[in-house]
């Protein structure tokens, strides 16, 4: 199981506290290599550890008009409703990481199809990336993340009760464009 997909503003990561190499106590402090960022440094090795924004993955699982939405069965947001996403794995793909997150919390048979989005939220740090994905069929196993999984159409979605921003956009640009019979890949930014 991936870590949980908290990925909200309140997800902001605590800073390092303790040297990932020794377990001393760290100093933030500007790096003595030129770099103009703070980090947190260890005064005993020297280590310097730096935080890096964190990908989200997930996909937007269809069938013919419909999406497949899954109700959160955790916090942050519990009993919102999301596309299937979650933090990426160090040494999977992206592609890989959607199609994991869309077996966990959704239990789907699908074949994963064109990337779609790509969503900054640089104010939290992340980076969110949708593949849109093809139901095989309209039967889910949700994990223990989903209490529902469930298709909607366009008119259908609980616009007022979806999770995450990232999500909600993600899926308007989605209908609009399979109303159009094309589909292309989106860049944006929310803040
Ligand atoms: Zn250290």
């Amino acid at each position: 199981m991936s870590a949980p997909a908290d990925y909200t503003a309140a997800m902001h990561r605590p800073p390092v506290k303790h040297c990932r190499n020794c377990g001393n106590v760290v100093i933030i402090r500007l790096p003595d290599d030129g770099d103009t960022r703070k980090r947190a440094v260890c005064p005993a090795c020297r280590t310097v550890h730096y935080d890096n924004p964190l990908n989200v993955v997930g996909t937007i699982p269809a069938l013919d008009d419909r999406v497949l939405l899954c109700k959160r069965n955790i916090e942050p947001r519990l009993g919102k409703w999301t596309l299937p996403a979650g933090f990426m794995e160090l040494h999977e793909t992206v592609a890989e990481g959607a199609a994991r997150e869309t077996l966990e919390e959704a239990g789907a048979q699908f074949e994963l199809g064109d990337f779609f989005s790509l969503v900054n939220i640089a104010r939290v740090g992340q980076v969110h990336l949708f593949y849109r994905a093809r139901l095989l069929s309209d039967q889910f196993a949700p994990g223990y993340e989903t209490q529902e999984a469930r298709l909607f159409t366009e008119a259908q979605v609980p616009w007022d009760e979806i999770a995450f921003r990232t999500v909600g956009e993600t899926l308007k640009r989605y209908f609009d464009d399979h109303r159009r019979g094309q589909f292309s890949v989106h860049v944006f930014d929310i803040n």
